[in-house]
């Protein structure tokens, strides 16, 4: 029977944080037939017509189904072949309860659901619409976004990431637009008396309801073949030069992942790969499986744009490339364990990138970029462990954050550091085979990796106050004579807990292998650092996540070493060193004239990753200045700490071939500069000036000190570098340079322009993440 009903499905306040209702899994989907209608005049409407058939299996007899649903109009619902029943929305736990009226037997049905619903233009999620302009045109598209928990509001479906099933999709759409989704098309027709194209898609792999999407647009793509896979790089036309790039990145992005997992990207039966830059997306970048859609910074990028944007290029490619397997073939079960998806994704972001992209050290870079950053966000008192339970939508939402993806990531290097790279990657093969179209916790990657790590002690137990615990150790390091005793507590407050510490460290002589440092004792290294100028360094590499504290007699030690020779403590080591320093002031564990006199090593210092601790330490201290006199001498300080560092990269010296000069280069000037450096100062004005008047571009890597510069140095009354910048804006066909130009602006000093950008920001709500830079640069 067919029963004929309208029930609103209505869109109650989701910010009054419900507790989730799991679904009842006795009833599971195994596919999706959907087919979605967008008429002619949808771009007015904002109406679409829906239609889903859910192939589900019934484990036991039941007499009511549970499903997700949010903001669709309802007209009719049905079991086929099935007796009577009514469907019922439930406003307090937002589901629709489709009640039988006699029970439903321990078997397949069809499930099958005729609505509307609405395109949603109020902001990037579920079904959205936006536009871009092309010449004076206004081209309007509609795209998915149905993570996490989304996919509610596009079709009824059983909403969890365990709940995995194979979609069908069919999409009716006004003719003129090309329409792409996880797969291939199947069929294409005309329908309607010929004023609508119809596309089917082949169908998808077993997959989760959030990483179903499509996208429908007039935006082109740009096609290479590699290894029988189809790759599409697609964009607004006009941008067709900056697709090359990510064309190049992808398919080596692919084999690297290939070749670490020994499974193929089209085992899964997708044969196509598509990424696609949308002008208006609320994330970075969405790893939906066969069509990944970008911010257009981060999938377009051509040799005019700074070195930093091409970085990021490849390292959202990679990292979205990495969900294919971390995520979409294997998927946590529930939201709780995020950090199996994004913990994995962010540090193949670095190290699958690292074998692309050879000379960037992005194994270094991962250090001061993303361990750093989570240890500091690890250490305020509401941290939360990696596995916590998430119970409202809101939750799941904010589960995506610096500890779910830094942390998971830096806790997924140290575990590799614990037992070696050789039996993290046969154990990351047998998690991904085990589990293939399938679900897990962390257990069963703790589980894939110890049978394969070959140690005398439990690696899960070990491990697991990692992730069920929030914060970090703190190891406090003494020396008694004879040998170094190191004892623990967690980082930042009276907290009783404890972990399981690897430890391991370089003193002058030699570098050691890994020790434990135990809940219940300390750790007692037997070294005798008998002569003066012998010094002992914890945490090679940093691979531990964990911060060091050094008794009075090693930290002069360190001084001693670092004064005699920079280099004999490492790279890595000593940006550590300014990391924890800065965080121990912050802690009160040291006062702040011992961090300026401990961190004077840096007189000396010249590498990127040291100086790039500093800065961002330097950076919180400044802002809590208020006092001018305390503010100027602190900058004189500052200036002549980086002196050293400053001649190091001339400014008319450019390197582009070396990555890590140019991201030096554009780091140091960008402070020197703030700082009111005079010569960097006069460079920055010529370039300006040369751009105003005979319209030579600033070179890329320089481009957002000078126009910063530029404006923060101006006469308040004067506004000709603001209006010739925002000139500049609506100018220029290049998402990286708008990115740039609307940063700078930020650092003007003028009220009256800043009023009016801040208005002007809130409507462009893509780069409202811009309002923190913003804030500082007022402070
Ligand atoms: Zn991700």
């Amino acid at each position: 029977m067919n029963l004929k009903l309208v029930i609103v499905l209505s869109a109650v306040s989701l910010s009054s944080a419900v507790q989730i209702n799991r679904l009842n899994q006795s009833v599971v989907p195994l596919n999706y037939n959907i087919h979605l209608t967008f008429n002619s005049n949808f771009f007015e409407t904002n109406v679409f017509e829906g239609r889903a058939t859910i192939h589900i299996n019934v484990s036991s007899p039941i007499n009511k189904i549970e499903i997700h649903a949010t903001d669709l109009n309802l007209t009719s619902c049905e079991i086929i072949h099935e007796a009577n029943i009514t469907c019922n929305f439930n406003h307090s736990t937002k589901i629709l309860q489709i009640n039988l009226s006699t029970n439903l037997t321990q078997n397949e049905h069809d499930l099958s659901i005729n609505y509307t619903g609405n395109v949603n233009s109020h902001d990037l999620q579920g079904l959205y619409k936006s536009s871009y302009k092309s010449g004076n045109q206004t081209e309007y598209f509609v795209v998915t976004h149905l993570h996490p928990t989304h996919a509610r509001r596009l079709f009824p479906c059983f909403d969890e990431p365990d709940l995995k099933a194979t979609f069908d999709l069919t999409i009716t759409y006004p003719k003129g637009y090309n329409v792409l989704s996880n797969t291939s098309p199947k069929k294409t027709s005309t329908v309607s008396n010929g004023t609508l194209d119809q596309i089917e898609f082949a169908t998808t792999p077993k997959m989760s309801t959030y990483l179903l999407a499509f996208i429908i647009s007039k935006l082109t793509c740009t096609n290479s073949l590699s290894g029988g896979i189809s790759y599409n790089v697609c964009s607004r036309p006009g941008t067709e030069s900056q697709r090359q790039y990510a064309l190049l990145i992808a398919p080596k992005a692919v084999q690297h992942m290939e070749k670490i997992t020994g499974i193929a990207y089209n085992s899964s039966n997708i044969v196509k790969l598509d990424l696609v830059a949308v002008p208006d997306l609320g994330v970075n970048a969405m790893e939906n499986w066969g069509l990944v859609t970008f911010r257009e910074t981060a999938l377009l990028w051509d040799t005019y744009q700074p070195s930093n944007y091409r970085q990021r290029v490849a390292s959202t490619v990679v990292h979205e490339i990495a969900h294919m397997w971390f995520g979409n073939l294997v998927t946590m079960k529930w939201w709780s364990d995020a950090f199996l998806n994004e913990g994995f994704a962010r540090y193949f972001q670095y190290f699958a990138t690292a074998e692309i992209e050879k000379n960037w050290e992005l194994d270094k870079q991962f250090v001061v970029e993303q361990v750093h950053s989570a240890l500091m966000a690890d250490s305020e008192n509401a941290s939360v462990p990696l596995s916590s339970e998430v119970t409202t939508l809101e939750a799941i939402a904010d589960k995506f954050n610096v500890i779910t993806y830094n942390k998971g990531a830096s806790v997924f290097r140290m575990v590799e550091s614990i037992i070696g790279t050789t039996s993290f990657t046969l154990g990351l093969r047998d998690y991904l085979k085990e589990n293939m179209f399938g679900s897990t916790i962390p257990n069963d990657l703790w589980n894939s990796l110890e049978r394969h790590a070959n140690l005398s002690y439990s690696l899960s137990q070990r491990v697991m106050n990692w992730t069920t615990q929030a914060g970090f150790p703190l190891l406090e390091v003494a020396n008694n004579k004879t040998s170094i005793i190191i004892t623990q507590k967690r980082f930042g407050g009276n907290y009783t807990t404890k972990w399981y510490v690897p430890v391991t460290y370089a003193t002058s002589r030699s570098t050691n292998s890994l020790k434990w440092l135990t809940p219940d004792k300390d750790l007692v290294l037997n070294i005798s650092l008998s002569n003066s100028t012998d010094w002992i360094i914890i945490n090679s590499l940093q691979k531990g996540f964990y911060r060091v504290y050094y008794d009075d007699d090693l930290w002069k030690r360190i001084e001693v070493a670092l004064g005699k020779n920079i280099n004999a403590i490492e790279t890595l080591n000593r940006a550590q060193i300014v990391d924890d320093l800065f965080s121990l002031a912050v802690a009160g564990k040291i006062s702040f004239i011992t961090l300026l006199n401990r961190l004077s090593f840096l007189k000396s210092e010249t590498e990127y990753y040291p100086w790039y601790s500093a800065f961002r330490g330097f950076e919180s201290i400044l802002h809590k200045i208020n006092d001018q006199e305390i503010k100027e001498k602190f900058t004189n300080h500052l200036l002549d700490l980086m002196i050293t560092l400053h001649e190091s990269v001339p400014m008319l010296t450019v390197d582009n071939k070396n990555q890590i000069y140019a991201l030096k280069q554009s780091l140091a000037l960008e402070w020197a500069c703030n700082l009111g450096h005079s010569e960097c100062l006069r460079n920055v004005k010529q370039m300006f000036e040369a751009y105003r008047i005979s319209g030579i571009k600033v070179r890329p890597n320089l481009r957002f000190t000078t126009y910063c510069t530029t404006l923060k140095r101006e006469a308040d009354e004067k506004l000709d570098v603001w209006k010739f910048l925002r000139s500049k804006l609506s100018e220029n066909n290049d998402a990286s340079e708008t990115e740039i130009i609307l940063k700078a602006l930020g650092c003007s000093k003028n009220e009256n322009g800043l009023d009016k950008y801040f208005v002007a920001l809130i409507f462009l709500r893509r780069y409202e993440n811009f309002s923190d830079i913003l804030l500082k640069q007022l402070v």
